[in-house]
């Protein structure tokens, strides 16, 4: 996604970046154009102004050279000898339009004319250029443009000459189209000439012709002006057809750099989908598959480094599983490796017999160092470490190696191998006490290394790995007790009992080892549905045995007089965690279960109260679950006891209702909130459940009469809910909602779930 839209934007730029050149080209291409244009616009109406001159002039020459000859002509001379004015006249018109003049006159040497053309318009009048005269006087002959009968014209005047001058002949000829049609077949633009005595010309439009307006030198003063126009469109046309061709090229070269931008960017772009493509692999947990780049740029080194960087990862991914998986001193395999290896081994077996019958195919042996507490206190721990490091050692070398040797945690050892018989198997066991034959030497100490060992084997022992290593465990026990060094798991043996010991050794060390959990387990309001309590139950995660049920351990503290310190670690934890809540938002009561033993501790309700107060919490965010037949013990303390808790405002309940035998005369006299029904009633509970439906419900009303609230545990069905809900039942708890979850997990369910509490 990135990765498109990087390619676009660096497309759109490129993109942006040519259009903006070409338009830029156009631009001044046409501007250089309108520039060139004008100049040569101008330069054509002066060549054209230049050529008007030329021709008016060659034509003055011509006109005179003309009416000089009729000047020659002798019977026109005779006849003006004569004066003879018809005769003249008829001359005169005759010549004149042989020479194509527009008049014809004759002056005398006075300056008045004595014939014309005209039909006599000007005879016996002055020659009306005066000016023209005298130029011919002083020169020989004359000629001039001059405006006549408000038209402009060329005049010429030459002597008739007998020899002498006798007289001015002047020939007239109007500037008309035709003048005009050779001026403009020789410079392809438009004229007009015209006498100003006409009044102004009507100026061409400006936008379509460029114009030159020049007065023509007259003879007589009079004001004779010419127009040059050029069309501009006719002009343009030249232009026009190399901007239009210009811009077909750039068009062509903008289209193929637009496909060499999508190119180029798609070049720029690919190598970055290809390291996009290499992330999205290792987030997918690949790390062998190597990003290629063929680039030595800045992406080729990026590639570099992220395969680097992958490589990098794999193997601290693999130190990090290698950790999970193995024991840090001595480098063996650790309780969870064993346990996947002995489960595959099982697995593998189980197959290739098809079933778990048939001889013993897997084999382990659980063996743990006698007397290594003493070595361990009397010669140190390092000595302690390094005698564990060797004797790991020890085993390996004594075993094959398609064995496995796994370290379990302290001075345990595992080992995991094929027996195809018993008696192979206790080859194996006698080949490692063996191996411990001679004394390990650390330094100038020699130790002698004893070891008891149990040997438990599949199919004969177990099912699956877990029971086997349990019991290999209580075959290792048995071999401890009866220093015999080696012992084979004997089925039927009252594992219960070695189990038990052995875990009562441990709950000594569970609260120091921060080995204790708590999970939370939600109780709803039966009508709002919202969650409003969590009940705190205790977990032991077990160094061997994994996450243990309070079930199997408080039973085992309450014989060895641990549940004191338990009850306080989770009273103490409990708070802590209720008080963690309010400061996130959530707003709960937490329920903690008392022992029977418990309530003869005197000093747990100042213990209480001062927790709370330390807390900072109210009194009553603390409910306390009494089991009826704890409060039988010893009915009058464990009385007072209470009545000293209530005080301090803590919330009491009955747990497990329906299963003692109280009386009700001695419930009354209890000073309890809440009444638990025992899930034992709640679990089956259907609309059919005679017996369990009449129970809960006389429960309920029984709770209802004495102002308790009454809350149903062991939920797990909508139709249990639905019916506890149609009986009344305050609030209720069980898988229906969730099992119980550790703190961070309980959070989390409640923040996504719809009993979302309360205090949202
Ligand atoms: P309890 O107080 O009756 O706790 C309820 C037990 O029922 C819990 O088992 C819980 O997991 C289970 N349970 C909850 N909902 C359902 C359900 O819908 N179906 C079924 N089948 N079971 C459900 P857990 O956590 O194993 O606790 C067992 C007992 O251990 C508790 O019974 C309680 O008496 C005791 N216990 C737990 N924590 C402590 C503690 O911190 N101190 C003491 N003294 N006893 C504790
Ligand atoms: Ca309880
Ligand atoms: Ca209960």
């Amino acid at each position: 996604m990135a990765v498109r839209s990087f390619q676009a934007r660096l497309l759109y730029l490129l993109i942006a970046i040519l259009v903006l050149l070409d338009a830029g080209t156009l631009i001044s291409v046409y501007f250089a154009g309108q520039r060139t244009l004008r100049n040569t616009v101008a330069d054509q109406l002066r060549v054209g102004s230049r050529v008007l001159n030329r021709i008016l002039d060659t034509r003055a020459r011509q006109l005179s050279d003309s009416l000089r000859v009729l000047a020659l002509d002798f019977a026109f001379r005779e006849a003006v000898a004569s004066a003879d004015v018809p005769t003249i006249t008829s001359v005169l018109a005759n010549h004149g339009s042989r020479i194509s003049a527009d008049a014809v006159v004759l002056v005398n040497l006075n300056g008045v004319v004595t014939a014309d053309t005209l039909g006599g318009r000007l005879s016996g009048k002055p020659f009306p250029f005066a000016a023209l005269l005298r130029d011919a006087q002083n020169h020989g002959e004359a000629s001039a443009m001059v405006s006549f009968a408000n038209r402009p014209y060329q005049f010429v005047l030459v002597p008739v000459l007998a020899p002498r001058p006798i007289a001015w002949v002047c020939a007239g000829f109007e500037i008309d189209e035709r003048v005009l049609t050779d001026v403009r077949r020789l410079t392809h633009l438009d004229i007009a000439i015209w006498s100003s005595s006409a009044g102004p010309q009507l100026a061409p439009d400006e936008s379509k012709y460029a114009t030159l307006e020049q007065p023509l030198p007259t003879g007589d003063g009079s004001q004779v002006n010419a127009l040059l126009a050029s069309n501009l469109e006719e002009a343009q046309k030249p232009f026009r057809k190399l901007e239009l061709q210009i811009f077909a090229l750039s068009t062509i070269v903008l289209i193929v750099a637009v496909f060499a931008a999508v190119i180029f960017a798609r070049s720029v772009s690919q190598p970055l989908r290809v390291l996009a493509e290499g992330a999205g692999r290792v987030e997918r947990g690949d790390y062998v598959t190597p990003i290629v780049v063929e680039q030595e740029d800045e992406i080729g080194h990026l590639a570099t480094a992220f395969n680097q960087m992958q490589s990098a990862i794999a193997t601290r991914e693999d130190e990090i599983r290698y950790q999970a998986t193995h024991d840090a001193l001595t480098g063996l395999p650790n309780r969870t490796l064993f346990l996947d290896r002995l489960s595959y081994a099982i697995a593998g077996a189980k197959r290739s017999t098809g079933s778990a019958v048939g001889g013993p195919s897997v084999g382990m042996i659980m063996m743990d160092v006698d007397r290594f507490k003493e070595i361990n206190d009397t010669l140190g721990h390092q000595v302690g470490d390094q005698l564990l490091i060797d004797i790991g050692r020890r085993l390996e070398h004594t075993l094959r190696q398609s064995d496995t040797v796994a370290r379990l945690g302290g001075d345990e050892f595992a080992v995991m191998f094929m027996a195809p018989t018993f008696k192979h198997a206790e080859e194996v066991a006698a080949r490692i006490v063996g191996a411990f034959d001679a004394p390990i030497i650390l330094g100038d100490v020699s130790i002698d290394v004893n070891a008891s060992l149990g040997i438990a084997l599949y199919p004969a022992h177990a099912d699956d790995a877990g029971t086997l290593m349990r019991h290999a465990d209580i075959a290792m026990y048995d071999a401890k007790r009866e220093h015999s060094g080696i012992a084979v798991y004997e089925p039927g043996r009252d594992e219960h009992t070695l189990r038990r010991l052995s875990l009562i050794m441990d709950l000594r060390q569970a609260i120091v080892r921060d080995e204790l959990e708590l999970y939370f387990q939600p109780k709803a309001d039966v009508r709002s549905e919202r969650v409003g309590h969590a009940e705190a139950l205790v977990r032991w995660n077990h160094p061997r045995h994994g996450v243990m049920r309070p079930d199997e351990f408080i039973p085992l503290a309450e014989q060895s007089g641990k549940i004191g310190l338990i009850t306080k670690w989770v009273i103490r934890k409990a708070i802590a965690q209720c008080a963690q809540w309010r400061r996130e938002g959530l707003d709960l009561a937490v329920a903690v279960n008392l022992s029977a033993l418990d309530l003869f501790d005197s000093e747990l309700p100042v213990f209480i109260s001062g927790l709370l107060t330390e807390a900072g919490l109210p009194p009553a965010s603390i409910v306390l679950e009494i089991t009826e037949s704890a409060v039988m013990k010893d009915a009058a303390f464990a009385q007072k006891m209470l009545a000293d808790l209530k005080r301090r405002g803590v919330c009491l309940a009955i747990d497990d209702f329906g299963t003692g035998y109280s009386s009700l005369a001695h419930l009354k006299r209890l000073p309890v909130d809440e009444l638990k029904i025992d899930k034992s009633f709640v679990l089956n509970l259907t609309e059919t459940a005679a017996d369990d439906l009449v129970i809960v419900r006389s429960t309920i009303e029984l709770g209802h009469n004495m102002g308790l609230v009454v809350i149903a545990e062991g939920v797990e069905t909508a139709e249990s809910w639905a019916i506890l809900k149609r009986l009344g039942c305050d609030m209720a708890q069980g898988y229906f909602m969730t099992k119980p979850l550790p703190a961070e997990a309980f959070k989390a369910w409640l923040q996504a779930s719809r009993w979302g509490s309360s205090a949202r």
